[in-house]
């Protein structure tokens, strides 16, 4: 059985001020029955630690660089993100690669980084509306993934999640179907599992898109569904905690 997971993303909201409520409610989870997890901007890592450390609430950033150190202004590096005790690391999500040109390559490169820190990458893999539209949902989301295979080698997943985050879903209200959201799930199921059936049966697999806490538990009752990526919802405390109590 898959332990469940809930991650929040923040993306670029927050203040030092208005995340102590947001943090303090949150890090009142007991754990029980699902891990959670809170992605915040670089800046407010530490204050997400002193908050959440202690208790089962785990915390990370949403974006690391590709390479380990040196001359990259305005990078922050998997070694300074461990430094603080992040758990997760973002990568790959779709508003990187749209809004900054992320590729595929730049995002094996940071699976690579995250994981010689001993970080857990948070691999977001989606098809776009246009994509969905045109039958290519598979090739783009196994060529997305493959991508990190082919660079990191399937053992990368044994120490990574993988979020399945239809770009259409992201931010719309529209989340994907409960099977839409499976098929693609499993789809990514049975492709590692073709290459490494144990490291299949383990992985963690979230949906991300447009998830409430009145469409979390159909969602979450799917069997290759294990937890979600939780963007605009993550900033309501009551709606983050209804969504990791389903
Ligand atoms: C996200 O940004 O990863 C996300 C899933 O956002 P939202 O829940 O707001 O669609």
């Amino acid at each position: 059985m898959r332990e469940r997971l809930v991650i929040g993303n923040w993306k670029m909201h927050g203040s030092l001020a208005s995340n102590l409520g947001l943090l303090h409610a949150v890090r009142g989870t007991d754990g029980k029955g699902c891990s959670v997890g809170v992605c915040v901007p670089y800046v407010y890592v530490p204050q997400a630690r002193s908050v959440l450390g202690g208790s089962v609430v785990r915390w990370g950033a949403q974006d690391v660089a590709s390479f380990a150190i040196g001359a990259y202004t305005g990078e922050v590096s998997a070694d300074m993100l461990a430094d603080f005790s992040c758990t997760y690391v973002l990568v790959g999500h779709s508003e990187r690669r749209t809004l900054f040109g992320e590729s595929d390559v730049d995002v094996a490169g940071k699976v690579s980084r995250a994981l010689a820190a001993g970080l857990c990458p948070v691999i977001c893999v989606g098809e776009s509306l246009a994509e969905r539209d045109a039958g290519v949902t598979e090739a783009v989301v196994l060529r997305q993934l493959n991508a990190v295979i082919k660079a990191c080698g399937v053992n990368a997943l044994a120490k990574s999640v993988v979020a399945y985050e239809p770009v259409w879903a992201i931010g719309t209200g529209r989340a994907a179907s409960p099977a839409q959201a499976q098929e693609v799930h499993a789809l990514i199921r049975q492709y590692v599992s073709r290459m490494d059936a144990a490291i299949a049966e383990r992985l963690q697999i979230l949906y991300g898109g447009s998830v409430k806490p009145e469409t979390a538990a159909s969602l979450f009752a799917c069997p290759d569904i294990d937890g979600g990526l939780i963007g605009g919802a993550s900033l309501q405390a009551s709606d983050f905690l209804a969504i990791c109590a389903a």
